[in-house]
């Protein structure tokens, strides 16, 4: 009896290649009892499949429900096909390939069964540098594409029979893993700790448990970059770090080895508890429980944690007592992280006491991703090791554009086809350092990603060095607006393309009128904007002082609503800060001297901090509307009162908040009275353009909404007003996300012009 035949071929497009795909579609051919073959195309997986059709159905069931743990699959597309001449189910080796898939995998923490081969194998045992299609490094170690063992950073080692044995077989799980080494064939850790060379990994574990343990610092090669570890409980070993360091305050990362360690730590609930444990391990940002030693994340109520991600971080945790590793960038202030031995050696003699070095090559420095959640939703804050270069597909063409991006957080992007791909984590061009890597990083991206740029879209910013990189490209540019760029980098993530309301809260920004922007209400869609209101200006003078000081702002803040009359105030903030200095900053702003305009959300908060005299210097970018959000007291419903005309006017604020302090009423209930005066003015700016416009599309983005508290009532409140609120999730709220929102604007601008 001849059963029902037939045969099917089998489009499956998406993060599909280098992620074990295909020995998983062998694997489940064979379960069906299916002839046929599988291989790499252009973008695509190509199958073809012949047998009893029930078992055909059951076989793309089976892809889509039992996909690879890496793999993305964004369309699978099947059709009838010509029964041929077939015998057993082949993988394609060589694949049928002329312009490269442009999707390459970010790195992977490690899987449960590497876990269990270090275990188990006898050509793996402790093992540190094990990996499988499942797991491991890609990313960081590749060189060029296509994704093939020469073309990354392990084609050094030469695999042993063993290995090879493996990487050949189609049924085993390190069927082409690039990156598949053993003992015997592998990179290997080696411990330098003052003239002492140590090999052997059983012996430098334990070295360096001891180490940790009697309050070193250790420098230890990762995945993306060197990380800084000490014990997180020796109050003494993290102190040492900070000063060593020269990091004051800013908050350490924080590494425990399971998830009912952090419970006694932290708060966690379920969809905290899913992103510690997602294969992408970012650090999140949970509310603290108990307290590490207090150096770790100083005068702060939340501390970032992350679950161990390499086979090392479990082989450390597994030898010793402690429970917790702080776990920091392995750089010098505000340079990149370290990436290479001799480099780390050189920078971090007088940070680390120990290295931790090997000879496995990083070629893509990736930092460490940062998350928080927030109404139950995960949001990046920034975007690198796991996620990075994961492309973010557009609804349009953005094919040879590549965006800046802006000048603190950057990060890059660029346009394939429909893919947005933004590049990992760079930092603060305005470091040398960091700039080189932001330079060289774009071409290795052209490389890897084989992208020719056509058009640079920039910030408006002159002075911005990703502008001048821009200008001095000689490619074809476009200048765009900071904030339009952040409304339109959360429409991008979302995919809509059409007119919305866009609100931006954030540092600072240039406008169009040449005056610092940061407090933004737009009408606006991807090509265009209307400023519909914004934060009445306020003098901002010293540049980046006034970044640096929020005292500066106070006073500026101060002299708006006072004139000189404040300056025999008695306010909290005032004993720290000398007379003279305030006359200078009042005669400066007088004088117009080195003096803007600004309508900055994040310089009014800056400017209540220090009023309250709770951060005048910040340390770190963003402390003192950091330090405010943890003042807030969910009980406190109050709220001041503010002025909406042409411009939204918080001179009430001011004053009722200096009543307050004068009245002795304590910071939390004033900082949270004016978190919920924020909120208040936002939701009513936004329920006049309601009127308006008639649209209630709600776009919120910019630095300010990394504030949990006011996005969290904000999506609450306008949902509840029948908006539809789109916020980010999967890109940066802050100015990590802009360079996708520059591709867009970008794209569209050009997609118009040729209409
Ligand atoms: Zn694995
Ligand atoms: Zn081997
Ligand atoms: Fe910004």
């Amino acid at each position: 009896m001849i059963k029902e035949l037939k045969a099917c071929e089998i489009t499956v497009n998406g993060l599909v290649q280098g992620v074990g795909f295909r020995p998983f579609i062998y694997r489940i051919a064979k379960i069906y009892d299916l002839v046929g073959w599988v291989e790499n195309r252009n973008d695509c997986v190509k199958i073809k499949v012949q047998g009893n059709s029930k078992k055909i159905r059951g076989f793309i069931a089976a892809i889509r429900e039992e996909t690879p743990r890496l793999a993305r699959i964004e369309s699978l597309i099947y059709k009838d096909s010509e029964i041929e001449e077939l015998q057993g189910f082949k993988v394609a080796v060589k694949d049928n390939i002329t312009d490269r898939s442009t999707l390459i995998s970010p790195d992977v923490s490690v899987c449960h069964e590497c876990l269990n081969d270090i275990k188990t194998q006898s050509n793996r045992l402790n093992y540190p540098f094990v990996n499988c299609t499942n797991c491991g490094p890609r990313f960081s170690l590749i060189k060029a594409t296509p994704y093939d063992r020469d073309n990354t950073t392990m084609n050094e080692f030469l695999m042993c029979a063993k290995c090879k044995k493996e990487y050949e077989n189609p049924l085993d799980r390190r069927f082409h893993a690039q990156p598949n080494a053993c003992c015997n064939c592998g990179p290997k850790y080696l411990l330098v700790h003052k003239s002492r060379r140590m090999e052997g990994v059983d012996s430098i574990i334990n070295a360096i448990c001891t180490l940790i343990k009697d309050g070193n610092i250790i420098a230890i090669k990762g995945v993306g970059g060197f990380h800084l570890a000490c014990d997180a409980q020796n109050e003494e070993a993290v102190k040492k770090l900070r000063t060593r360091k020269n990091r004051e305050c800013k908050p350490f990362a924080v590494l425990m080895p399971d998830v009912d360690t952090v419970r006694n730590y932290a708060h966690l609930d379920e969809h905290e508890e899913q992103l510690l444990l997602s294969y992408q391990r970012p650090i999140v940002l949970l509310k603290m429980k108990r307290e590490l030693a207090s150096s770790v994340s100083v005068g702060l109520d939340r501390v970032g944690i992350m679950l161990p991600y390499t086979p090392l971080h479990h082989l450390i945790f597994e030898s010793s007592l402690f429970k917790s590793l702080v776990l920091t960038s392995g750089n010098v202030t505000d340079n990149p992280i370290v990436i290479n031995n001799n480099q780390a050696q050189k920078e971090l003699i007088h940070i680390a006491d120990a290295f931790l070095l090997n000879n496995r090559e990083i070629y893509n420095r990736n930092d460490d991703s940062v998350t928080v959640v927030v109404n139950s939703r995960p949001r990046l804050m920034r975007r690198s090791r796991g996620f990075a270069p994961e492309p973010i597909l557009l609804k349009f063409e953005s094919n040879g554009i590549i965006a800046a991006g802006a000048e603190k957080k950057n990060c890059f992007c660029i346009g394939k086809r429909n893919q947005a791909i933004l590049s990992q984590h760079m930092g603060d061009l305005k470091n040398i350092e960091t700039f080189e890597f932001y330079k060289e990083s774009i071409i290795k991206f052209q490389r890897l990603f084989r992208f020719k740029p056509e058009l640079i879209a920039h910030d408006l910013h002159p002075d911005y060095l990703s502008t001048k990189y821009a200008i001095e490209s000689g490619i074809e540019t476009v200048a765009i607006q900071h904030h339009h760029a952040h409304i339109a980098s959360c429409m991008a993530e979302h995919g809509l393309d059409e007119k919305v309301i866009g609100v931006s809260l954030d540092g600072t920004g240039l406008g169009d009128d040449n005056n610092i922007w940061g407090g933004e209400f737009f009408l606006c869609d991807l090509a265009e904007y209307e400023r519909y209101a914004y934060f009445d200006y306020v003098p901002m003078q010293g540049g980046n002082k006034s970044v640096e000081e929020p005292w500066r702002m106070a006073v500026s803040y101060l002299y708006k609503t006072y004139g000189k009359n404040f300056v025999n105030m008695k306010l909290p903030f005032r004993d720290e800060i000398p007379n003279d200095k305030v006359d200078l900053l009042i005669s400066a702003i007088d004088n117009n001297i080195n003096t803007t305009l600004t309508s900055s959300a994040g310089r009014l908060f800056d400017a209540i901090s220090a009023l309250m005299n709770v951060c005048l210097i910040s340390s770190y970018e963003a402390e003192a509307a950091m330090r405010l959000e943890c003042l807030i007291d969910e009980r406190e419903k109050g709220c001041y009162l503010y002025e909406i005309n042409e411009t939204i006017m918080v001179k009430e604020v001011i004053k009722n908040i200096v009543n307050d302090l004068t009245a002795g009423i304590n910071n939390r209930t004033i900082a949270t009275k004016f978190h919920n005066t924020i909120i208040s003015i936002i939701v009513d700016v936004i329920k006049r353009m309601n009127n308006v416009s008639k649209i209630k599309v709600v776009v919120l983005s910019g630095g300010l909404f990394q504030n949990r508290y006011i996005l969290e009532n904000l999506e609450n409140i306008l949902e509840k007003n029948e908006c539809r609120v789109f916020t980010h999730k999967r890109i940066p709220t802050n100015d990590g996300g802009i360079a996708l929102g520059q591709l867009a604007i970008a794209a569209k601008r050009r997609e118009l012009q040729c209409v």
